[in-house]
């Protein structure tokens, strides 16, 4: 099988010669046909010339008859006149006329008449033949018809005769100079092709070469490398690391994971989310050592190949990186805050082949980012164990969504001031055959870093609606605060799922409480969270007091409710400080017309310091633990203005 190109080249280089040919057989076919055109015309001058000389031998014979009427009638000097005769026509008819009007004879009468009849005709016929030279039908005719006379004077004959061979000649002398036009013409012109020829074919192939080379550069480059950031990619990686392992030269495979990164591309679009990829990239090779390998994955995920490092300075290059990663990044008008995970497994201590290196790394950094604390994890054997235990889990809560083992307790807020229910707090509760899994914080953990949020989300908000509509219907115009995730919010339709489930069930959106947490609430830039207020739902702040609480969105989003989180309400009895920064706390919502919630209430002096603060809602085991909605239908009617009684 030939190369490509020089299939190509050779095709190109034979099509040269090949055009110049065509070129050729047309040329001289054109000139063949024209030349044929131009000889059969040229054998029609030329037939038209004989036909003239045997008319002219013909006339000879009858001009010796008639020149033979005038010497015997004529007068001797008419005689020679006749003979010496090279005048014109008007000259001839002046002869007959005289000869005409002089005789009495009657057959030189009728001679003469003849001539002039002939004379008559003649003209005629000469006019005509003069005119249409050229065009050898009308030749013919014209010849012709002089043929019919008997009796024509020599010299208009010759006159035809003359001028028909004249007319041969000029067009031989025009088919021979034609002819050698055309061949020189020809010949100028296919020594010019192949002029054309010669200067640029070379150029075309060595355009063609230069592409040719430059694609293949461009395919291998591609090869190896990632198109987007210009690092290497995974199978380079994987090479490089073969290498290593065959030379037995120790390294650490890290993995960096960016978080952040797909929910900037479905907020801005791909374009900023494959800017951020880039930046993050420049970053990472900024940071890494000369000797360091770096290469793309998939998405945000980056792997590096670190050789001759100890623990220490690997931990440190590591902790560097991803300080800078997680400096906020600026593109196209947006600040972006992308976290960066990374995970480490070194050869050969602790894997000596590449599959067990990727997926180690691969644990350590998903350990990584799971306990956030901690941004970079070396691998250790014990998070494969954990890890293959967060499987079976997830495939258990799974199984319990699907079985709808998932229900809610509602946990009552009381009115600080007159002790009534004003609201309860949906809570996820989860009855699958594993205990462990049961805890609540572990299966919303678990949910939402294996993606069954949605799910479970879906599942709460359509639980706490239907009850809301059945409390409705029992005359009980209750609020429900539910427990929105910030994963949740990445799902576009998720508001819409809120609004026709308020359809469905005939809820106003107004009784529903959407509850997130502080820190998630400042890092959301989510406009869902401004869908959900346009739609009537209240937004409420959980946990306030452990994210890092700023003025500007307070007053941006207008939340409704802003929860106290419980460990500031656990030191308002103990803690000067903390009770002052709670007051501060509630006054500064009251001051954005904010309402307080204070949560994990557990004592009456809790209660009544709060209460104290001007606190609007207080929620705790002091007033209620959680509890399935039937529980809670019996004792509703008897909380209102009752709310001690019911303490833990
Ligand atoms: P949270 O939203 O802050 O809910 C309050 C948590 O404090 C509840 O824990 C509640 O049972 C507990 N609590 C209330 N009063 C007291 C008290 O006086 N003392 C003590 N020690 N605890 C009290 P729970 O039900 O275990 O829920 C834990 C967290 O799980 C919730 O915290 C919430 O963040 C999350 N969660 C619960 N249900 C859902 C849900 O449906 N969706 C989502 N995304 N998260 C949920
Ligand atoms: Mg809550
Ligand atoms: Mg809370």
């Amino acid at each position: 099988m030939l190369d490509k190109t020089i299939r190509t080249i050779l095709v190109r280089l034979a099509a040269g010669p090949l055009l110049i040919l065509l070129l050729a057989t047309i040329g001289l076919s054109t000139q063949s046909y024209f030349l044929y055109g131009q000889h059969q015309h040229l054998l029609k001058e030329q037939a038209d010339a004989r036909i003239a000389a045997d008319l002219k031998l013909s006339l000879e014979n009858h001009s010796k008859k008639w020149g033979e009427y005038l010497i015997h009638y004529g007068s001797a000097e008419e005689s020679e006149r006749w003979v010496s005769f090279r005048g014109s026509e008007v000259e001839t008819m002046k002869l007959a006329n005289q000869l005409l009007v002089r005789s009495d004879s009657l057959s030189l009468t009728e001679s003469v008449r003849h001539i002039i009849y002939a004379l008559e005709v003649l003209r005629i016929s000469y006019q005509e033949a003069r005119n249409s030279l050229g065009q050898a039908a009308d030749i013919r005719q014209a010849l012709r018809d002089l043929q019919m006379i008997n009796d024509v004077p020599m010299h208009l004959v010759a006159e035809v005769y003359h001028d028909i061979q004249q007319q041969a000649q000029a067009a031989s002398a025009q088919f021979w100079n034609k002819s050698v036009g055309l061949t020189i013409c020809l010949a100028v012109l296919l020594a010019l092709c192949s002029v054309l020829y010669l200067r640029f074919s070379g150029v075309f192939t060595s355009r063609l070469l230069q592409r040719e080379q430059a694609a293949k550069q461009k395919a291998n480059w591609l090869l190896k490398h990632d198109y987007l950031t210009g690092l290497y990619n995974r199978q380079s990686l994987l090479k490089k690391i073969t290498l290593l392992i065959d030379s037995e030269t120790p390294f650490h495979l890290v993995k960096v994971s960016l978080l952040g990164i797909g929910a900037a591309g479905q907020a801005h679009g791909c374009s900023v989310q494959d800017g951020l990829i880039t930046m993050a990239a420049k970053r990472l090779e900024s940071e890494s050592a000369p000797d360091d390998i770096i290469a793309r994955s998939v998405g945000g995920d980056f792997l590096m190949i670190m050789p001759g490092r100890n623990d220490d300075s690997l931990k440190r290059g590591l902790g560097k990186l991803l300080d800078r990663l997680g400096q906020d990044f600026s593109f196209k008008g947006y600040r972006h805050q992308i976290s960066a995970f990374a995970g480490c497994c070194s050869f050969p201590l602790q894997a000596r082949d590449a599959d067990r290196l990727f997926q180690y790394a691969d644990i350590a950094a998903t350990h990584a980012q799971l306990h956030r604390m901690d941004r970079a994890a070396i691998y250790d054997p014990k998070m494969s164990q954990a890890m293959e235990n967060k499987a079976e889990q997830i495939n258990q809560l799974r199984l319990a969504l699907r079985r709808n083992q998932l229900h809610l307790h509602f946990q009552p807020q009381l009115n600080l001031q007159t002790g009534r229910v004003a609201g309860v707090e949906a809570l996820a509760r989860l009855k699958s055959d594993d205990p462990k899994l049961n805890i609540p914080t572990t299966f919303i953990a678990l949910a939402e870093e294996s993606g069954l949020i949605h799910l479970l989300g879906q599942k709460v908000a359509e639980l706490a609606v239907s009850q809301i509509s059945r409390w409705h219907k029992s005359g009980v115009d209750i609020t429900v605060a539910i427990n929105v995730s910030p994963r949740q919010l990445d799902d576009p339709n998720f508001v819409k799922f809120l609004n026709s489930l308020c359809r469905q069930y005939r809820v106003d959106p107004k009784y529903i409480d959407i509850e997130i947490i502080e820190s998630d609430f400042v890092n959301s830039r989510h406009p869902l969270l401004e869908a959900l207020s346009e739609s009537g739902f209240g937004l409420s702040i959980d946990d306030f007091g452990t994210g890092f609480s700023n003025l500007g969105y307070l007053s941006h989003f207008q939340p409704r409710q802003l929860k106290i989180d419980k460990t500031f309400v656990d030191a308002i009895e103990t803690d000067v400080r903390r009770r002052d920064l709670v007051r501060s706390i509630v006054d500064l919502a009251h001051s954005q017309g904010i309402q307080v919630v204070a949560e994990g209430i557990e004592s009456e002096a809790q209660a009544e310091l709060l209460a104290a603060m001007k606190a609007d809602l207080g929620q705790g085991y002091w007033f209620s633990k959680p509890m399935p909605a039937e529980a809670l239908d019996n004792i509703i009617p008897g909380l209102c203005g009752e709310a001690h009684s019911l303490s833990a």
